[in-house]
């Protein structure tokens, strides 16, 4: 199966719903060198908790309860360029869907995993506050790869990237999209072409001029003016537009066509003008992956 590279973003408020469990499971028994620091693991795991807070559970049927994923980092391309590539480390057909699943692990064996560029794990770390940390946003964008977004699109019968690429037609997250973004009509929830393997075909589209052009605004926009190339599941960090990066409640629904149950909700806490006049991004036209 292939693996997505990945990257990450994320805008997840309000995330007091009550969990019985956490399905996701970080391990960092493969960052031998112990190269990632306290306080990014902790950045880790606050990703996880967000997810674990937004996925109530699986569809009727499946019966997996915990999701394991290994994390660590090693040297690829230097500062900046490809941040991260994560993605499921094997997949199984349980309760109607394809889903992230290690058959018989053994010790070591993960149901998904997410490699990070060393060199960007630092920066990043050290590039804003709460949701606004361009490591949680990575981090939280990469876990998405882990769960099925853009990794098992296909395998679900959601995407087609050789018969109508571009268009992504999962019924929750269409449904979803055609409301928060106004777009009643809408066909399709519109997918990356560009950035190539690894970035195209398995993120939401935002408006890019390649190789390394602006990256203007879709002008697809929620109630509160948040637009879509700014969501975290696209394929490249930092806003691109004015606004900042965001979680939509798109990106978050389309997992229920893949398998997975979801509460969220994207309102705005009373908070967040605050909080978005702390966002410093550096990172503007770097690839999530
Ligand atoms: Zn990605």
């Amino acid at each position: 199966m292939h693996r997505f590279a990945v990257f990450a973003l994320g805008w997840a408020v309000g995330l007091s719903l009550p969990l019985s469990a956490q399905l996701i499971e970080l391990h960092f028994d493969n960052d031998a060198d112990g190269s990632l620091s306290a306080g990014e693991r902790a950045i880790f795991q606050s990703a996880a908790d967000t997810w674990n807070g937004i996925i109530t559970g699986y569809a009727p049927g499946i019966t997996k309860t915990t999701l394991t994923i290994d994390a660590h980092d090693e040297f690829s391309d230097g500062v900046g360029g490809i941040l991260a590539t994560a993605g499921p480390n094997q997949a199984v057909s349980w309760g109607g869907y394809i889903i992230t699943h290690f058959n018989n692990p053994g010790p070591g064996d993960y149901d998904g995993f997410m490699e990070f560029d060393s060199a960007d794990v630092d920066v990043m770390f050290a590039d804003g506050v709460g949701w606004e940390n361009a490591l949680f946003q990575t981090v939280l964008h990469e876990m998405a790869h882990v769960l099925g977004f853009g990794t098992l699109w296909e395998f679900n019968n959601v995407y087609d990237a050789s018969g109508a690429p571009g268009q992504y037609t999962g019924a929750a997250g269409l449904a979803t999209y055609q409301a928060e973004f106004n777009q009643p009509a809408a066909a399709f929830v519109p997918v990356e072409l560009q950035g190539g393997a690894g970035t195209a075909h398995g993120h939401w589209n935002e408006e890019f001029t390649p190789p390394s052009g602006p990256h203007p605004p879709n002008g697809i926009t929620d109630a509160f003016g948040r637009d879509l190339g700014d969501d975290i599941l696209t394929g490249w960090t930092g806003p691109g537009s004015t606004s900042q990066q965001w979680l939509s409640e798109t990106s978050a629904y389309s997992l229920e066509d893949i398998g997975f149950l979801i509460a969220y909700s994207a309102m705005p806490e009373p908070s967040l003008p605050a909080l978005l006049a702390l966002a410093a991004f550096s990172l503007a036209l770097n690839r999530k992956r």
